[in-house]
């Protein structure tokens, strides 16, 4: 690949290759090369936050040459540059061994509204952009022939900042796009759009950029061209904020866009997977592909139904997107014109059978568009099948053909490279090619007490410095008040049992149920011969005005001084922060209101790395929990006080189990309960959690069938 002179100009020929491997996403999970970016110059490693394009372009052009003369740095370069080479083949890889008659050009298209990959491209909002951009990675180490679609928010997600009083006010930066691995995919003249499309009655022309996540390429639509009118320039822009119509437009656009651009670059895929309900216009699309050519609407439905993969991710109203009939004819034009049916049978797709007559809806369409549906934990397949009985009305709810797929995390991404080196010394330094294999996973049982403790020791330690230069740094630049400072976590120590708490605001996840009885929190927190502290971090949703409340009354308690200063909020929740939580806490707690919480992820990265979780039994827990990797708030006799019951219960283990534990040292100082709390974390999250085990089962159970174009008795009728 030639390098782009203009945005690495002073990049000596000898190491030119660190140019491709800064441009694909890959190098943030392989050590070699993280290695190789943070030798080249470590203070800007570690001012870039890890970005190897910004370190590239900022570091001093003698350093570069230096680096390309110096034996022991071209030693290590020349080992990434192998790995990076062994990683664009496709052979030997998982997929291509166990699937040796599918074709690798007839890929899974993967459609998501948000990809969390990486702190320097910020268009994700939280779990399912996270989870999204996992699934990418795990896809690529596998060798699963995955595409990925997206949509390019070039103002990204908001930055969070908060007011002396705890109130979130949401500022948006716009992203440096030179600076992050994406370029832009020109049109076969060299035009900067690849399709067009209708929206509102005006043509929209579609750009995209191409996003490298090792094997597996993300493409980002994108509509800020020159070519389109003013008010069409930003519909991309940002990530779920505006009103429900630009919402409407901006699914439309990754739905019939996707699909016109994957078209456009001559990608064929043979699957389609819409993850989450927002892409669910992907398949509007492909029926019309069909129906245009001369197909029966109820043959071409068949058809795309047959090939298509749908996974919902909350079992919460609110995250499922609905539309007036009104507003999608105008967004739409008369596409059912297009399908050969009536308006009204079309807007019969997206009509829930029972509710919100009028509206049309996302994960309606999509579920009777889907053959092949997945729930994403055991729990949330149960769920599901209650919610969405009402469309198979002739089955019992044990019947409706709605699976699941627990969640996975990628562990190369999330867990610690120091506890990645303890799992080299002792399940061999192949453990992570073997990792779908549970065997694997069976010697983390026999890790040494104290080599594990000090590992973690050292990330917890590191995490405090991180939390100290945070505030630092934001002291000199915007704050005005101490309490701000004590509020960042300053006076955290490193002895002392700490407490993450770090997700979305939504308030079924009740951040503040712990601060339901005050007294009883003072006294677990300020204890001198057992303290404890709690951290918290998260955005909420601009939107969500309740969940602002929480997160404000949260922050209070920062500041208040009968909790001296054990409580803290990080502010600006994001991937690089959540890496140094998940690794550097001691206990993860996790309160959704049971049943809502249809997965959850952030737990799953904690156990990677040695780090047990406490929580209500929702989600993952519920099939994770098995005694010895935690803690877990059984449900109450009587659902009809949940809270009282759950923070009862949550003071009870804290004070009788948690606590204890932590603090039971032997004659070496070393918790022996709790280290071996942290070893069946480890375990069981890379037996059962890992995103690679997640991704071969979407292979299994939906990828191949759908690939083969495999249909079945499990219809729901279309209307
Ligand atoms: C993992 C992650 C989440 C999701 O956490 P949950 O436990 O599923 O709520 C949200 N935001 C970020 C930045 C994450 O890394």
């Amino acid at each position: 690949m030639a390098v782009d002179r203009n945005r690495f100009p002073f990049l000596p020929e000898r190491i030119e290759g660190l140019a491709e491997v800064a441009t694909n996403v890959s190098w943030s999970w392989k050590r070699d090369a993280r290695r190789v970016f943070e030798l080249l110059d470590e203070s800007l490693w570690h001012l870039t936050r890890h970005n190897p394009i910004a370190i590239l372009r900022r570091i001093d052009p003698g350093r570069l040459s230096d680096c390309a003369r110096d034996p022991r740095f071209l030693e290590r370069y020349d080992r990434m540059m192998a790995e990076y080479a062994s990683e664009q083949s496709w052979q030997d890889t998982w997929f291509a061994t166990e699937y040796a008659d599918l074709q690798r050009e007839r890929p899974v298209a993967y459609f998501c509204a948000e990809f969390g990959l990486h702190g320097s491209i910020p268009i994700y909002s939280g779990g399912l952009g996270v989870l999204a951009g996992d699934h990418c990675k795990a896809a690529s180490d596998l060798g699963v022939p995955l595409v990925g679609v997206g949509l390019f928010y070039q103002k990204g997600y908001f930055d969070q900042k908060l007011r002396l009083d705890g109130w979130q006010e949401d500022s948006d930066e716009q992203f440096d796009v030179v600076n992050a691995p994406l370029e832009r995919v020109y049109g076969a003249s060299r035009e900067p759009f690849l399709t067009r499309l209708q929206t509102n009655g005006r043509e929209v022309h579609v750009g995209a950029w191409r996003m490298l996540v090792g094997r597996v390429p993300v493409y980002l639509l994108d509509t800020n061209l020159e070519q389109n009118h003013e008010d069409d320039r930003d519909l991309t822009s940002k990530l779920y904020i505006g009103g429900p119509e630009v919402r409407l437009k901006q699914e439309w656009i990754l739905g019939v866009g996707g699909v016109r651009v994957l078209r456009a670059m001559g990608v064929d895929p043979s699957a389609w997977h819409a993850n989450e309900g927002h892409a669910a216009f992907m398949m509007v699309e492909r029926v019309r592909e069909m129906t245009v050519k001369g197909v029966a609407f109820d043959e071409a439905v068949r058809e795309v139904r047959a090939r298509s993969i749908f996974t919902t991710h909350t079992p919460v109203p609110a995250g499922h997107d609905t539309f007036t009939f009104d507003d999608l004819a105008q967004c739409s034009g008369a596409v059912w014109e297009d399908l050969g049916v009536s308006r009204e049978t079309f807007f019969e797709i997206g009509t829930h059978p029972t509710e919100e007559p009028g509206r049309f809806h996302m994960t309606v369409t999509a579920l009777r568009m889907s053959k092949h549906v997945n729930a994403v934990s055991r729990r949330h397949g149960d769920v599901s099948r209650e919610i969405w009985a009402p469309l198979w009305p002739d089955r019992a709810p044990a019947a409706v053909p709605i699976g699941h797929i627990t969640n996975g995390v990628h562990a190369a991404t999330w867990m610690a490279q120091e506890i990645s080196e303890l799992l080299d010394a002792n399940l061999g330094t192949d453990w992570q090619r073997r990792m779908l294999d549970p065997a694997t996973w069976e010697p983390v049982r026999d890790l040494d007490d104290a080599t594990l403790w000090q590992v973690h020791g050292r990330l917890k330690v590191s995490l405090m410095n991180f939390i100290r230069e945070e505030a630092r740094r934001r002291w000199v630049r915007h704050w005005k008040e101490a309490t701000h400072v004590v509020g960042a976590g300053t006076l955290l120590s490193p002895d002392v049992l700490t407490i993450g708490f770090a997700r979305r605001f939504a308030t079924y996840k009740r951040a503040d149920l712990i601060f339901r009885d005050i007294d009883r929190l003072r006294a677990l927190l300020v204890n001198s011969a057992r303290p404890v502290q709690i951290i918290f971090a998260g955005k909420a949703h601009p939107a969500d005005t309740p969940g602002k409340e929480v997160l404000r009354s949260v922050y209070g308690f920062t500041r208040d001084a009968r909790l001296e200063g054990r409580v803290a909020f990080l502010e600006d929740y994001e991937l690089h922060l959540a890496h140094r939580l998940v690794q550097g806490v001691d206990v993860w707690l996790n309160l959704p209101r049971v049943p809502m919480e249809a997965s959850g992820t952030s737990g799953m990265k904690a156990a990677l790395n040695g780090v047990p979780q406490l929580s209500t039994l929702d989600g993952w827990w519920h099939e994770a929990y098995e005694g010895l990797n935690g803690w877990a708030i059984p449900p109450g006799a009587s659902r009809a006080t949940p809270d009282e019951w759950d923070a009862e219960r949550l003071y009870r283990l804290l004070e009788e189990q948690v606590v204890p534990t932590f603090y039971a040292r032997d004659d070496r100082g070393i918790p022996t309960g709790w280290v071996q709390k942290m070893k069946h974390a480890l375990r069981v999250a890379g037996q059962q959690f890992n995103a690679r085990r997640m991704v071969a089962d979407y292979v299994k159970q939906s990828y191949v069938p759908a690939m083969h174009g495999n249909g079945g008795p499990d219809d729901p009728p279309v209307a």
